[in-house]
């Protein structure tokens, strides 16, 4: 899926075409084109009312599958081929979702031309109350080639509104700075950095407010660990480390929050991290800002902050592994690709958050990130 382009702020006339995909820029998502002539979305070539509920119930999906509810989509823009079936949408509007969301929230915009659609619908949600909505215009694959519903594709902003990075994988270096290592436990002259991953769907940004983190279920002992994050321009295998810096597109600060407690019992138990490091939301990222902007991060202050007080203080000078081996030595294990974000590692300091605290992370020469920790998430409290 390619992003052709992204309108500020206002919408604007459809996008040509009958594309039906969802994207997330931030905390915004946006659904574009879901269509009735979409087989997926009318499967028995249904009335006019039943095409309506099933574009409402396939939007509802969507911004659930995204973290957020019906309550969090500020517009919905329907587009009516046949005037006179407009009364019988209205009515599965109102009846699928009576108050679910106020009525102003669905504006019937205009009338296509192509006859053989009853009706175009494109929605945007505002996840968490924060983003900024603008319009994402996308191409990609018609919903009726998937038997379920796609998943939402995971977008990160550019700083200053330059469009959205996608996100493909997500790859985290582990132990890249000697201080970290040794609070650890461990030796970093014996033992050296290694990976993993992280899903990509857990990587969330916010352009204007703190990134909403719900403190997750099943740990007591939620880190902080602040982390410069490469993004990969142009992909490649056995990239050499001279070559490295031709790959990169962008950086950004991001936050590696940790499940510390459970990847420590896994790590004794000869077991996979997994739950250490994964769970909802678990990867706030910053706006990513294009290495023609910073030049090549070798070096700079890398901190973090809670609630105002330093916790992480170091330079991006102390890595075990530069940036450039990191990319090299990944490139001969994975094929690296457009899209691929790398977190390249915590200096020492990492520590404890609780229910309401912020973080504020900063690294020199890229904007700071902020994260809100927010109450117990659904499931088992610690
Ligand atoms: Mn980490």
């Amino acid at each position: 899926m390619a992003i052709q382009q992204i309108i500020s702020p206002e919408v604007t006339e459809p996008a040509a075409g009958t594309w039906s995909n969802c994207l997330r820029v931030g905390d915004t998502l946006y659904i574009a084109g879901l269509t009735a002539r979409d087989r997926a979305l009318a499967p028995t070539g249904g009335g006019e009312y039943e095409q309506a509920k099933l574009i409402f119930e396939r939007i509802r999906h969507l911004v659930t599958a995204a973290g957020g509810s019906m309550h969090d989509v500020v517009k919905i823009n329907m587009y009516l081929t046949r005037i006179e079936h407009r009364e019988a949408v209205w009515r599965a509007r109102r009846e699928f979702f009576e108050g679910a969301f106020p009525v102003a929230t669905l504006v019937e915009v205009s009338a296509l031309a192509q006859p053989e659609i009853l009706l175009e619908v494109e929605a945007i949600a505002v996840l968490n109350q924060g983003g900024r909505p603008v319009r994402a215009v996308m191409d990609g694959h018609r919903a009726s080639e998937f038997v379920v519903a796609e998943p939402v594709v995971t977008a990160v902003p550019v700083e200053g509104g330059r469009g959205a990075f996608p996100v493909r994988r997500v790859y985290c270096v582990g132990r890249n700075y000697a201080s970290h290592a040794v609070e650890m436990g461990v030796d970093p002259g014996t033992e050296p950095p290694f990976f993993f991953c992280k899903p990509t769907d857990s990587v969330v940004s916010n352009v204007l407010d703190a990134v909403a983190v719900p403190y997750p279920p099943g740990t007591r002992d939620l880190h902080h660990e602040v982390e410069l994050v490469v993004a990969i321009g142009k992909g490649g295998v056995n990239i050499a480390a001279d070559d490295a810096v031709r790959h990169i597109w962008g950086y950004a600060v991001g936050i590696d929050m940790t499940r510390r407690d459970l990847q420590q019992a896994m790590r004794q138990a000869g077991k996979p991290w997994e739950i250490g490091k994964t769970f909802e939301r678990c990867t706030p990222v910053g706006p990513i800002v294009p290495i023609g902007d910073t030049g090549e991060l070798a070096s700079g202050h890398i901190a973090l902050m809670v609630n105002g007080e330093l916790r992480q203080v170091s330079d991006l000078s102390k890595q075990i592994w530069s940036t450039r081996e990191i990319i090299a030595t990944l490139s001969r294990l994975f094929t690296l690709m457009p899209g691929d974000l790398i977190f390249t590692g915590t200096p020492e300091g990492v520590g404890a958050v609780v229910d309401g605290d912020l973080l504020e992370a900063k690294i020199e020469g890229l904007p700071a990130l902020q994260v809100r920790i927010g109450p117990v998430s659904q499931g088992v409290a610690a």
